[in-house]
Parts: C-alpha cells; sequence; structure tokens
C-alpha cells in the first residue's frame, strides 16, 4: 500500500502548451539523468541515498517530497533499508515531483485521474530504477533486442521476468518492440511499444509462433515445457 505523494495539494496551472503525449518519455528520460547522476545505482537504498532522500521507518508507506531539509520517504519498517520495489515507487514519486511534470499531469487531468496518472507513472519507473541503463545496454550488446537479452536482464538484476521485459520493450519510447510471456496456453504478459503483438492478454494462445506474419523478427526462449518469453522487435 502506497499513498500518492504529494500531501500539499499543489496549485492546479493552467497548462496549455504542454503536450500530455510526452508524458512517458519526459519522464523516463529524467528519471534515466538521475540516474546517471547517482552513477547507475541498482540498489534502492543507497540509490535514495545517493539523491540525498531521507529514509525513515513508519506506518505506512509514503513520501514528502517538498520537507526540509531533504524529501523523505517512510517506509513499513520490512521495506526499510534494503532495495525493494515498494521503496522504488516512492523514489519515483519524489523523482516525478522534481521533474516539475506532477503539477502538468494535475492541471491537465483534474486532480482525480491526474493521480492514477501519476501512480500509472510511478510503476512504470520502477523497472527502469531496478534495471539501469548500462545494464540494459550489456545486455543489448550481448544478445540483441531478443528474448534472450530479457533472461540476461532478469539474471543480471534479480528483477521479475516481467520487470525485465518491460524495462527493455518500453527503454526507448520511438522504438518498435513487444513482447510477451506465456503460461501454458495463454498469454500472462504483454507489453507493446509502437508495435502491437498478435494477441492480447490472458488470450489463448498454444502456439503463440503461428500468430505472427512470417517476415517478422521474433526471439523466443522456453522457461520451462509450458512457459516461454518473445520479443519482436523491427
Ligand atoms: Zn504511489
Amino acid at each position: 500500500m502506497t499513498t500518492t505523494g504529494s500531501p500539499h495539494p499543489r496549485p492546479v496551472l493552467k497548462s496549455s502548451t504542454y503536450d500530455p503525449e510526452h508524458l512517458p518519455a519526459d519522464f523516463i528520460r529524467y528519471v534515466k539523468a538521475l540516474q546517471a547522476h547517482a552513477g547507475h545505482e541498482p540498489h534502492a537504498y543507497r540509490l535514495a541515498r545517493a539523491l540525498q532522500m531521507r529514509v525513515r521507518v513508519g506506518l505506512h508507506n509514503y513520501c514528502l517530497p517538498e520537507a526540509q531539509p531533504d524529501p523523505l520517504i517512510v517506509l513499513q519498517p520490512w521495506y526499510f533499508g534494503w532495495s525493494n520495489d515498494v521503496l522504488r515507487h516512492e523514489l519515483a514519486h519524489i523523482m516525478l515531483w522534481w521533474s516539475g511534470l506532477e503539477s502538468h499531469v494535475i492541471a491537465i487531468y483534474g486532480p482525480e485521474d491526474g493521480w492514477s496518472i501519476v501512480e500509472r507513472l510511478c510503476q512504470q519507473a520502477v523497472a527502469f530504477l531496478h534495471i539501469p541503463a548500462p545494464m540494459l545496454q550489456n545486455a543489448v550488446r550481448l544478445h540483441g533486442v531478443s528474448a534472450q537479452a530479457v533472461l540476461h536482464l532478469q539474471k543480471a538484476s534479480g528483477a521479475s521476468l516481467s520487470t525485465a521485459l518491460r524495462r527493455l520493450i518500453y527503454d526507448t519510447p520511438d522504438a518498435q518492440r513487444a513482447g510477451f510471456i506465456t503460461s501454458g496456453a495463454y498469454i500472462r504478459e504483454v507489453a507493446q511499444c509502437n508495435l502491437t503483438l498478435p494477441f492480447g492478454w490472458l488470450e489463448r494462445v498454444p502456439e503463440p509462433l503461428t500468430r505472427f506474419p512470417e517476415a517478422s523478427h521474433v526471439t523466443t526462449v522456453r522457461l520451462h515445457a509450458r512457459s516461454m518469453v518473445g520479443v519482436r522487435a523491427e
């Protein structure tokens, strides 16, 4: 459970010039810049310290980006002091506030839809905070944009397979990439960036490869007898 990032309501600005289409890409670009500044630290707690965020223990998970003298993240005791996605999510809230984009989101979409978009942006950033750019570049150098790269990323980072898949597919906002993970005869995860898959999430697809047009570049790795990860890149 997490609370939203801004307990102090900020003034709603009239924003007519910012194109919200650019939001996810602009935010991820900013996240990557902060990571570079902090030496691409993949450990969430050490990253918070490197960016001069204070981390304390409390009853709930939340953050106070405007706290003085430095932003404050409060975590339940079992999330404190180590590297986990709850801390990464709160880190992302502070980054979004720092970026100045949060106020645009609220101004454009209003408080209700705006906060759910803020939550989605912060969830998206978790994969980027778990797998910094050099780790991604190394995987792509060794394996290309492929299913093998997803497995490499999972092993190198300790992230889940879904996180590794989303990190690879969404890395470059204008690239054409898509990927999926199956569970038995069903599609249990999809990620699509400017490229659609010939099937959808939770669809029953016993032979995913037969669904793709012949010339498409699809790589797969079997995880075990009845499950695979697949990546299509153009
Ligand atoms: Zn949140």
